[in-house]
């Protein structure tokens, strides 16, 4: 049931290393949390120097926005987290959640697959999209 597909050259190429899902999730809610105090930290700065009220109130509200923004991204990965399918890695004997038909293993980011048919290759998020996996199944047969 469980198989790993290979990682590909491109991984090699950008030193960019494939992390999985939801890890990728949180590291977005993270970065949402820093942009909204960096938005509204500029507010402070630029209240200071231009007086301006309505441009304070301005980065306020996106700074708010943003953390609202974040909290969101955190409850979808609470509720993401509750439909990802646990399995025992074969690289690093460690249990990982997956997401999806393709995935990558959170802890010794070994990529995944649940789908027998994908075994074997090269591992690409397009998989997990419908549109895109069907144009790339396409381009492997075509071989
Ligand atoms: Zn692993």
């Amino acid at each position: 049931m469980l198989a790993v597909i290979n990682q590909g050259d491109d991984y090699l190429k950008f030193a960019k290393k494939p992390t999985s899902k939801i890890n990728r999730i949180r590291t977005w809610a993270l970065a949402l949390i820093f942009i909204a105090m960096i938005v509204m930290y500029l507010g402070v700065v630029l209240f200071y120097y231009t007086k301006s009220q309505l441009l304070f109130s301005l980065f306020l509200l996106l700074g708010t926005l943003a953390f609202i923004l974040s909290f969101v991204v955190y409850f979808w990965i609470g509720m993401l987290s509750t439909r990802a399918v646990t399995v025992l890695c074969p690289n690093c004997n460690q249990y990982t959640k997956m997401l999806g038909r393709a995935d990558i293993c959170a802890r010794c980011n070994e990529p995944l697959t649940l789908d027998p048919t994908l075994a074997g290759k090269t591992f690409d998020q397009d998989y997990n999209n419908k549109r895109k996996s069907k144009k790339l199944e396409q381009e492997s047969e075509a071989e």
